[in-house]
């Protein structure tokens, strides 16, 4: 017997977190439950695809991606379209949500996607998957289009309760580090987090319900125990102040639920500190429960101006003392630059080459990235980052050091390739 829907999550690209997220929250839907597959590559997301049309009245195709994988997505869009005539079917619809979708909802729709999901995605995911598995059409469904070139837009989801949905989806042991809090109050002009989420609030799962998926992912043998969250420092805060109290009740409850044994990371890698929120009380409470001996921080600019341009809501003066402080109590300072802001003069860059050169003289290490303008962003508009031939000469200088790493040179060609991209596709939309 036919079944009403099928759902296939199109893990080829790297937004796997956001998709085990909406995963985790089908796991709860009894209509749909059995009927979520996972297709890892493009040749499965076809067979996939197919298999589906044979078994269900509707093939419901998930895809959420960053924005550099913007055009890789389009291409395997197009080439599951193009890869026979099954899979051009009315009865597929590719759905896109995640932070690309959300910043830049019409260019997606007019990449070829069927309908965009603006903003969170769990509440969502479950309406949908649900009226489609009751019968409903499609396009009665609140979810972004085009109507003859037009877009129409289905609005923003409303902010959900972190504690309501699960931060991964157990049932299908698709594990990933657990989301503390959602949302940002600060509004860095370079970054989606706080346009994605629409909320000017910070948000945090319990105490208890982390503890609760902590253990779960320890009796699935999972050893480490990491968090997303756009502040670790936050955690708790609704403000700007850091909330010690229910911090160290965090790191402490969960090293009780998950024992001495597993690893616990708090403020590195997926998550990081704003410079100001670093003390060393913080810091010394951190070394009875965590595993970590280094903490990223987010400095982003070794300019006064460019600090201020960016929106940072911190000058240069946290930033030396949050590396001092961490270096005192025995953490490695990771910290974050981005070199190529909008604006920003070459002396400003240099300023940012002497901030990193003093960090790796006072043995911190340095992330490196090239500014990307992002859709949804309020400099999505800007320029890419471009850096002048002597500095890109100092930071290779630098990286030989062993202590400056990360995606900068990479990213100048990925934003510009981007860049490119958005600039044409502005033109022939207009020229339509
Ligand atoms: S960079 Fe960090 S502090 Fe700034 S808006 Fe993004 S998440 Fe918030």
């Amino acid at each position: 017997m036919r079944r009403p829907c099928a759902v296939v999550f199109n893990y080829a690209g790297r937004h796997r977190y956001g998709l085990n997220v909406l995963m985790g929250a089908l796991e709860s839907v009894p209509q749909v439950a059995s009927d979520l597959f996972v297709a890892w590559e493009f040749d499965e997301l076809t067979q996939h695809i197919s298999d589906a049309l044979g078994g269900y009245d509707k093939v419901l195709v998930l895809w959420s991606f960053y924005s550099p994988e913007f055009w890789e997505a389009c291409n395997s869009l197009s080439k599951v379209k193009e890869s026979g005539s099954a899979l051009d079917d009315p009865r597929i619809v590719h759905l896109c949500g995640g932070v690309h979708a959300t910043g830049d909802p019409q260019r997606t729709l007019r990449a070829g996607f069927d309908r965009i999901s603006v903003g969170e995605g769990e509440r969502r995911i479950v309406e949908i998957a649900t009226k489609l598995s009751n019968g409903d059409d499609i396009r009665t469904l609140a979810l972004g289009r085009l109507d003859d070139g037009k877009y129409i837009s289905a609005g923003f989801t409303e902010p959900i309760d972190l504690n309501s949905y699960p931060p991964f989806a157990p049932a299908h042991k698709r594990f990933n580090p657990i989301e503390i809090t959602r949302g940002c109050i600060y509004a860095c002009r370079f970054c989606q987090t706080p346009f994605m989420f629409k909320a000017s609030h910070f948000r945090h799962r319990s105490v208890e319900e982390i503890c609760r998926y902590a253990q779960m992912m320890k009796q699935e043998g999972k050893r480490d125990i990491r968090f997303i969250t756009p502040n670790a420092l936050s955690y708790g805060s609704n403000d700007k102040s850091v909330n010690m109290d229910e911090i160290e009740r965090l790191l402490r409850e969960v090293r009780l639920a998950i024992g001495p044994d597993a690893g616990l990371f708090f403020g590195t890698f997926p998550s990081e500190f704003r410079p100001e929120h670093v003390t060393p009380r913080v810091l010394r409470i951190m070394k009875r429960y965590v595993t970590n001996d280094n903490v990223i921080i987010g400095a982003q600019s070794g300019s006064e101006r460019m600090l201020a341009e960016s929106h940072r809501g911190h000058s240069l003066a946290p930033i030396f003392q949050a590396v001092r402080y961490c270096l005192d109590e025995g953490f490695v300072p990771k910290v974050d630059l981005i070199f190529g802001l909008p604006g920003e003069h070459e002396d400003e860059l240099e300023a940012s080459v002497l901030l990193a050169e003093r960090l790796i003289r006072q043995k911190a290490e340095v992330n490196a990235h090239t500014f990307m303008p992002l859709p949804g962003t309020p400099w999505r508009n800007a320029e890419p980052g471009k850096l002048p031939p002597r500095i890109v000469n100092e930071l290779d200088v630098l990286a030989k050091s062993g202590r400056l790493r990360g995606d900068w040179k990479q990213q100048i060609a990925i934003a510009a390739d981007l860049h490119a991209r958005s600039k044409s596709a502005i033109s022939e939309a207009k020229s339509r």
